[in-house]
């Protein structure tokens, strides 16, 4: 299933994260979701594993063209030549010369003058050639109207907190208003579970029910509720059969009715933080060279 972004660049609408994956086995997860049929890695200069990352890919033997690789600039390089530098520090960990789409990790809410600095050097490198797309994270709608203000270039994507228990209509309303896809992060709501002090989607009886109906598994539903939804989803996991289980769900097609009622799981409570809360006092860390 491939979607189209905004400046008509096709990506996969079901990728594979690493967020947390440690290094040490980050290569053989990639590789086993480049076996299993994934196009469309999720990483990021903060995760630490973009270098094995790009060891993995080349150890798929893939054309470097059949894989979509996304990654992100972590605050702390933000500014116009910063910017520009993370993307040389993230290209050479990942061993590429282009990355398909270059994202920035977070508003800086207290420094948004910082963060229109970092997207102007993504603009630059979207008009040299050197990423295919360009896009935000955990951008709420005032930061993208803040953003639309001085930016030339839409966002093609916003990659932000969404699973049945945090939907955020908000965002995906201006996302959608302005052509950005919504990517969702945590889909299966995986930090509801390793962060959450509740019940986690992963033992929500309503999740559960819907995925006995058509003997799946809960996270093949939450997977299959974003791709029918025109969302992008990119789950993580370090295990190989999860790893495939969460790409086994084409042949799955849930009912309007059940898209709803999982949609209406929202308890409008966000696991990961507060988006105007990111400053570089309290998130800032310095990303080592390549
Ligand atoms: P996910 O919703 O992908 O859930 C991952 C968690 O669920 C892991 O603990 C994993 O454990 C477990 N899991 C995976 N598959 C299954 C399954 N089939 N059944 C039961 N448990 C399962 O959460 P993430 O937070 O990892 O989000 C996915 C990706 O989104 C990240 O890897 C990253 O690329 C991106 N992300 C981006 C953020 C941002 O700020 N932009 C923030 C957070 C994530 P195990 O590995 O042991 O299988």
């Amino acid at each position: 299933m491939i979607l189209t972004l905004n400046n008509d660049i096709p990506m996969p609408a079901l990728g594979f994260g690493v967020f947390q994956t440690p290094p040490d086995v980050t290569t053989d997860a990639v590789l086993a979701a480049l076996q299993t049929g994934y196009r469309l890695i999720d990483t990021a200069a903060a995760y630490g594993n973009e270098r094995e990352v790009g060891e993995a890919i080349r150890r798929s033997g893939l054309p470097r063209e059949e894989v979509f690789i996304e990654t992100k600039v972590w605050i702390s390089d933000y500014g116009y030549d910063q910017t520009l530098h993370a993307f040389d520090k993230s290209a050479g960990k990942l061993g590429v010369e282009q990355i398909d789409l270059f994202i920035l990790h977070q508003a800086l809410p207290s420094r948004f003058d910082l963060t229109l600095e970092a997207y102007r050097a993504l603009e630059t490198l979207l008009a040299d050639g050197k990423v295919r797309a360009i896009g935000v994270s955990n951008f709420m709608p005032e930061h993208l109207e803040a953003l639309m203000k001085q930016a030339t270039v839409l966002p093609a994507v916003n990659q932000v907190e969404v699973h049945p228990y945090f939907t955020q209509p908000g965002v995906q309303d201006a996302d959608a208003d302005r052509g950005i896809l919504t990517q969702a992060w945590s889909p299966i709501g995986g930090i509801t579970s390793y962060r959450g002090t509740g019940t986690s989607t992963f033992d929500d009886p309503t999740i559960a029910a819907i995925a006995q109906a058509h003997a799946k598994t809960p996270a093949q539903v939450m997977i299959r509720w974003h791709l029918q939804e025109g969302r992008c989803a990119i789950p993580k996991s370090v295990r190989p059969e999860r790893i495939a289980e969460n790409f086994d769900v084409f042949d799955l097609e849930l009912t309007t009715d059940e898209l709803a009622t999982l949609g209406a799981l929202d308890t409008g409570t966000r696991g990961g933080p507060e988006p105007t809360d990111i400053t570089l006092e309290n998130f800032g860390r310095p990303i080592p060279e390549a």
